[in-house]
This record gives structure tokens, C-alpha cells and sequence, in this order.
């Protein structure tokens, strides 16, 4: 596939718009205003926004408003445009997909693109075991598909999930997803069979890999039983709740214990996956292999598209007609998805996520070694996060986080927080980005912190 696009037509969006932090108005500016208020009035209060500007292009490292504001975007759409926002190859894909079909419904007339997007799958994901895959619109509904395999393939119904977990807000999803607000407040009744266990998270609750696996464990035995238990799923690296590494010792000794005890143990990679943290899935950070992968987010270049891949004896538990979904792998995304895959594995982007980090690390890290209000700066490749605290306590510090976040904003510079306590801003920075602009947008948050 090529790799340019017609020179001659001006570039709308993808990496040839000027890669450069320009504020041409206060943000927002007046027609990003006046979209917001059609969208107060239009759309539900519930959906919420960030970042408030109308967007009307984005790639590389920048996303432009319609005021003609130029922001350097360490957010990547959560996560999701991690080979760039409109990458060439990908916008070919796209557009010689959507002139030849859009649609059939792989349930009733299957296509070609969606068996090539399961087989890469089942290729670039952890572990060389046969494996199978089944594809879906979002990271909820390939959790939610995860759960029913293994409970279909085991024949039991419990669910464990960890403190800290994010995985979605579908009913079953909010069940297993540990904040309440904003994700579950008022939306109960919840699935039921669902138990929450401690996670791993050194900077907090200092335990060793091990013991905190074992404190894990013994929770799981004691109050459900491995006799009762379908599943155990985990983010390798938990990202809404916080961007919290697990201690070294602490997957791998679940997974051990998931394998020993007959229950399916499934690693949700929607926000992890794809290069993201420097290696194609974080999984392999730790050295482990999933029984089963749920993958969305930067699978597809930024089409709705998600995905279960497993042990194919796992992932054929399921009776015929027992999963699917009406758009669930729809032709357009399944072609994005390929050029993608094609990205990750091939432009060097594993490489540059760890380049990525070493910039993102660096300089946190030596912040933090002068500011004391930076409690802890974790995660793997472009999955970088740093964690604000009062330097007298250790309390965590979530107006800090909201401070820093919304000045950046301001100057021009998408940031994210997240985290349990709301105390942590996270990097995510399409893996597109240049160095001259990570490190301008590093400069903004630095001296954003520096005036809070
Ligand atoms: C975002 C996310 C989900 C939910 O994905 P949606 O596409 O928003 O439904 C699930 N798990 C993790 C780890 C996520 O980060």
C-alpha cells in the first residue's frame, strides 16, 4: 500500500496538517462556542466533553478546532488514534473499502476482511497455542462476550474484578467496573456473580508482587471458591483507574493460579493494546499469556471496532449463533483495522512507543525528583502517567490534577486525568507525534504545574 497522499489537494487532516501548538483564539473560541451550546441543547448532559472545542481535523500530533486553534494532542481520543488520527494507509483502506461494501452482516453473508482481521489477531496476540477471535463494535461489548465465553466454556458464572478496574458502562461492564462516579452512580441494579478483589498497586499499598497476588487469591478462596469461579480479567495496566503498573510477580502468579484452578483468565487490552505501552500487547511486559484478550481502541485507527481472542478451545465453547451482533466487525472498520495491524508491525511503531517513553519518563521523572507534589510517574511506552499528591501526607491530590489539566488545556495542550482518586494525569500520545512536539507539550504541562 502507498504511502502518500494526492499532494495535490490540500491536506484536510492526517499527519500533513502543520505540525505546530497554535492559539489563535482564547479556547474555546466562538465557533467551538457555538457548538457547545447546540450540543447543551441537543445532546443528553450525560455525554460529557474534555476539551472544549468544535474539532475539525486532527493528525500527527495535533488536533485543529474551527477557530483555527492548533492543540498538541497527548490524549490520542483515549487511546485510540495510536497510529495517528486519519493515517494515510489507513484513510485508503477506509475509502476503498466503503466504494465496495459497507455491509452485509458477517452473520449473514461473511466478507474476507473480517477472517483477515481474526487471523492477525490471533497472530500478533500473546502465546503461539491455536487461538480464535470473534469481532465486536466496542471494548464493553468484547468484555461482556468474554465473560459469556467463559462461563459457557467452564460452566460456572462467578466474575472476579479488581479495585481500580475499568471495564466499561454496559450493565455487566458497570458491574465490573470499580468507580462509581461517574460510571455506575444511580444506573444500579448490576449483573449479578460479579467480586472485586485488591489489585496490585505498589505506589499505594507497597506489598511485593507476590504478596499482593497471594492477599488476591486468598480473597478469591475464601469468599467465592474456584468451584464457582468462570473468570478472572484484569488490564494488565489499569488505565481509567489510574495507569497503576502492577508489582513485578503479581500477574503472572494470578495467572498461575487461574491455570491451576480451571478458571479462564482474561486480559482486557482495550486501552493497553497495539503498541501502546512498547510492546504489541502489555501482557508481554509481564510475561504472561492470557487464556483470552479483549482488544478495541487502537485496533482500528479510530473506527469502532473490537475484539475476543483466545484458546481456540475457549473461544469455541459457544454454541452457533451464541455470539455476533448485528455491525459487530463491519467491513469498513475490519479494512482500517488491517491497515492498522499492517502499521504496528511494520512502521516501527513498537520502537517508537518506547522512544516515546523515554522522553514522557525522563522528564517526569526528574520533576518529581524536585517537586514533591509528584508522588509516583509509572506506565510503559506511551501509557505514561504521573501521580499528584500533598508532599506532607501522600493524600492524593485531585484538584491539583484538574488544575494542571485544565491550564494545559488552555495553552493549547490535550491532557487527560484519571485515576481512582481522580489525582493522575495521564500521557497518551498518538504514537504519530514528534519529539519537538512531546516536548513542547511536556513543557506546557511542566510550567502548568510549576504556577498551580
Ligand atoms: C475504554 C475501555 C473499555 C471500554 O471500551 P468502550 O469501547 O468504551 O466500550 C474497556 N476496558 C478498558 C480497559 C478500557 O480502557
Amino acid at each position: 500500500m502507498s504511502t502518500t497522499i494526492a499532494p495535490s489537494s490540500t491536506p484536510l487532516g492526517g499527519p500533513s496538517l502543520p505540525q505546530e501548538r497554535r492559539l489563535a483564539t482564547a479556547i474555546p473560541g466562538p465557533r467551538s462556542q457555538e457548538l457547545l451550546d447546540r450540543k447543551a441543547s441537543a445532546v443528553a448532559a450525560g455525554v460529557g466533553h474534555t476539551v472544549p472545542i468544535a474539532a475539525i481535523a486532527a493528525g500527527g500530533g495535533v488536533v485543529v478546532d474551527a477557530d483555527g486553534n492548533s492543540l498538541i494532542d497527548l490524549g490520542s481520543g483515549i487511546a485510540v488514534t495510536t497510529v495517528g488520527v486519519s493515517h494515510p494507509r489507513v484513510v485508503e483502506a477506509i475509502a476503498a473499502q466503503a466504494a465496495q461494501l459497507t455491509h452485509t452482516c458477517f452473520m449473514i453473508s461473511p466478507y474476507e476482511s473480517y477472517v483477515a482481521v481474526a487471523e492477525a489477531l490471533n497472530r500478533v496476540t500473546p502465546g503461539d497455542h491455536a487461538k480464535k477471535s470473534a469481532l465486536f463494535n466496542s471494548g464493553a461489548e468484547a468484555v461482556e462476550n468474554a465473560i459469556k465465553i467463559a462461563r459457557k466454556h467452564t460452566g460456572k458464572q462467578a466474575v472476579v474484578a479488581f479495585d481500580h478496574a475499568y471495564h466499561g458502562r454496559t450493565n455487566l461492564t458497570m458491574a465490573l467496573t470499580a468507580k462509581s462516579m461517574p460510571y455506575k452512580s444511580g444506573f444500579g441494579p448490576f449483573a449479578s456473580e460479579v467480586y472485586r478483589v485488591a489489585a496490585s498497586y505498589p505506589y499505594r499499598d507497597g506489598l511485593s508482587g507476590a504478596d499482593a497476588a497471594a492477599k488476591a487469591i486468598s480473597s478469591i478462596e475464601k469468599q467465592i471458591g474456584a468451584d464457582n469461579l468462570a473468570a478472572v480479567i484484569i488490564e494488565p495496566i489499569q488505565g481509567e483507574g489510574g495507569f497503576i503498573v502492577p508489582a513485578e510477580g503479581f500477574l503472572p502468579a494470578v495467572a498461575a493460579w487461574c491455570r491451576e484452578n480451571g478458571v479462564v483468565f482474561i486480559a482486557d487490552e482495550v486501552q493497553s493494546g497495539f503498541a501502546r505501552t512498547g510492546a504489541m500487547f502489555a501482557s508481554e511486559l509481564f510475561g504472561i499469556v492470557p487464556d483470552l484478550v479483549t482488544t478495541a481502541k487502537g485496533i482500528a485507527g479510530g473506527m469502532p471496532l473490537a475484539a475476543v481472542t483466545g484458546r481456540a478451545e475457549i473461544m469455541d465453547a459457544a454454541h452457533t449463533g451464541g455470539l455476533g451482533g448485528t455491525y459487530g466487525g463491519n467491513p469498513v472498520a475490519c479494512a482500517a483495522a488491517l491497515a492498522a495491524i499492517d502499521a504496528f508491525e511494520n512502521d516501527g511503531l513498537i520502537e517508537r512507543a518506547r522512544q516515546i517513553e523515554s522522553i514522557l519518563k525522563g522528564r517526569l521523572t526528574s520533576l518529581a525528583s524536585v517537586d514533591a507534589r509528584i508522588g509516583d510517574v509509572r506506565g510503559h511506552g506511551a501509557m505514561i502517567a504521573a501521580e499528584f499528591v500533598d508532599p506532607a501526607t501522600g493524600a492524593p491530590d485531585a484538584a491539583l490534577a484538574a488544575a494542571v489539566a485544565k491550564a494545559c488545556i488552555a495553552e493549547g495542550v490535550i491532557v487527560l486525568t484519571c485515576g481512582t482518586y481522580g489525582n493522575v494525569i495521564r500521557f497518551l500520545p498518538p504514537l504519530s507525534i514528534g519529539d519537538d512536539l512531546l516536548n513542547e507539550g511536556i513543557d506546557v504541562v511542566l510550567a502548568a504545574l510549576a504556577s498551580a
